[in-house]
């Protein structure tokens, strides 16, 4: 029995050694990220430290959405990134109106970053997300299918206290936009003046339905939850974007 502990404790000593090195090398490494990260004049970008704010018209990195959901969940981020890129959001006192609606980081979304908005009520992290959809998918389609810029976004509002609709009538369950979690477009007007629906130029195979399908294949990088016609005739007329969810996107 002795003789086996004299011989397992170079194998032991062996192993402490290395798990002490490891530990170091880790601890310098740590260190090494933390200054790389942390100091204001880091010579990494921005757009790929994930601890600094999100900016809505940086290229789209790996970091994005770890910045994104930051300034989503804290207000005074969420207003900070909207007011840096221009997106026109008033501030408005929050409101809760009973057990299930209500409008927290409420403000008044007027403008986007090239687009205009019919005033409208919403939360801050939904304007936010809004803002990222419109300028890294809304606008790059427009140029890329029809030549032109998206003027004005065409939306049924975001607040509505209300249950969930589905196709076989009201369930029990709470709308997301009872809490303004949710934003309904209708369609957009293009900077020549064209009006474009999701009724009117969702099918077909010219630019404007590839225009359309690319919206909203899009949207689903921006929003957790997104319903448009292919999921059923309730939404024949407007893609349902929605900041929670799971994922799904029909
Ligand atoms: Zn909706």
């Amino acid at each position: 029995m002795e003789e086996d502990l004299i011989k397992r404790r170079p194998f032991v000593l062996r192993a402490a050694l290395f798990l002490f090195s490891a530990l170091c090398s880790l601890c310098i490494f740590a260190l090494f990220a933390m200054w790389l990260l942390v100091r204001p004049d880091s010579v990494l970008p921005d757009h790929w430290n994930p601890t600094r704010p999100l900016s809505i018209t940086a290229p789209v990195t790996p970091v994005t959405h770890w910045q994104l959901f930051l300034a989503a969940r804290d207000e005074a981020a969420c207003r900070d990134v909207l007011a840096r890129a221009g997106v026109g959001f008033s501030q408005l006192k929050e409101f809760t109106s009973g057990e299930h609606c209500g409008i927290a980081q409420r403000g008044s979304l007027s403008t986007l970053i090239g687009a205009q908005v019919a005033p409208v009520e919403t939360r801050c992290s939904t304007a936010l997300r809004l803002a990222m959809w419109e300028h890294h998918e809304l606008q790059p389609a427009a140029k890329a299918h029809l030549g032109t810029d998206v003027s004005q976004l065409l939306h049924i509002g975001s607040y509505n206290c209300r249950k969930m609709r589905t196709s076989r009538g009201t369930s029990s369950g709470w709308s997301s936009h009872a809490t303004a979690r949710s934003f309904d477009i209708t369609g957009v007007r293009l900077s020549d003046g064209r009006r474009l629906t999701l009724l009117k130029d969702w099918e077909g195979a010219g630019p404007e339905a590839a225009f359309m399908r690319q919206i909203w294949r899009g949207s689903c990088r921006w929003f957790r939850l997104v319903l448009g016609p292919e999921y059923n005739r309730l939404h024949a007329d407007h893609f349902h974007l929605q900041t929670t969810g799971w994922g799904l996107c029909r």
